[in-house]
């Protein structure tokens, strides 16, 4: 256990990597296992995603390198919202309040991404996965990867984010962002009450649908509670009335192949 630790804590990046392809991977086999669906399909859908992976990981890694200057930084000069609040070295402001802070922030950072026109276009691309599973979490193109990264640095710099609250973020996010995109649909009670605090499946399938309102709506990244407190929150939608996708972009042809996806954001056809 101790070895797991040091190894979580020495080597960030490979840990939160390795634990990223874990879980993945899990949910992915428990999900054609489970729901039944033709390997072939699945198999097919989740090669045109698990291609993003070789644009996005480079770009995630070396803005990491940035990330972590700036966290040093502001560790060194005590700098950032962190820092000036009460009891700024207790572990409840630094590990807490910093968790909550960093996911209003990743919020934020959603709905600037779908209410801003030009950063829309890259976002889309998340959006227009006509099949929803796990794979769809890595359906981000390099841009967005780039934009989101940035976003992180300026977070971090307002904040004052530690190296510790960082990981803890990463690695729940981690883990909410996969299980949220899973095929699974939690039953209406459990959705209910857990969608009080955390975004479910139920939620981001919401997220996922090809119509507003409901793309505007369940921006939440681990918790929903901004959601709620915004009024931006859809609690869940008949799994019949679901069809995942982008309206302005439902041609199957163009939503499949990974050349031609990267290609969507610099497309000039009305939004
Ligand atoms: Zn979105
Ligand atoms: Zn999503």
């Amino acid at each position: 256990m101790t070895d797991i630790k040091e190894y979580f804590l020495s080597n960030p990046s490979s840990s939160q990597v390795l634990l990223y392809a874990v879980i993945i991977l899990s949910l992915w086999l428990i999900e054609a296992v489970v729901l039944a669906t033709s390997w072939k399909d699945k198999w097919r859908h989740t090669l045109t995603n698990i291609l993003f992976i070789g644009t996005a990981l480079p770009v995630q890694l070396f803005m990491t390198i940035f990330v972590l200057m700036l966290v040093s930084w502001c560790a060194v000069h005590h700098w950032g919202l962190l820092y000036i609040l009460p009891f700024a070295n207790s572990y409840f402001t630094k590990y807490f309040i910093g968790f909550i802070l960093l996911d209003f922030c990743e919020y934020l950072y959603h709905v600037i991404m779908h209410k801003v026109k030009p950063l829309w276009r890259f976002h889309l691309v998340h959006h227009s996965d006509l099949q929803l599973d796990v794979s769809t979490t890595v359906r981000e193109h390099p841009a967005e990867t780039f934009l989101r990264m940035c976003f992180l640095i300026l977070w971090v710099f307002l904040l004052g984010a530690s190296f510790g609250v960082l990981l803890l973020r990463q690695t729940l996010q981690t883990v909410a962002n996969i299980s949220s995109h899973t095929r699974f649909r939690l039953p209406g009670k459990a959705n209910y009450v857990l969608g009080w605090v955390f975004i479910t499946p139920n939620l981001h399938q919401v997220h996922h649908h090809y119509q507003l309102p409901y793309t505007d709506c369940n921006y939440g990244d681990v918790l929903s509670i901004w959601d709620r407190l915004f009024n931006t929150c859809q609690n869940d939608l008949p799994e019949t009335g679901l069809i995942y996708g982008i309206d302005s972009h439902m041609d199957k042809k163009y939503n499949s192949g990974f050349l031609r996806i990267l290609k969507i954001p610099f497309q000039s056809r009305k939004d």
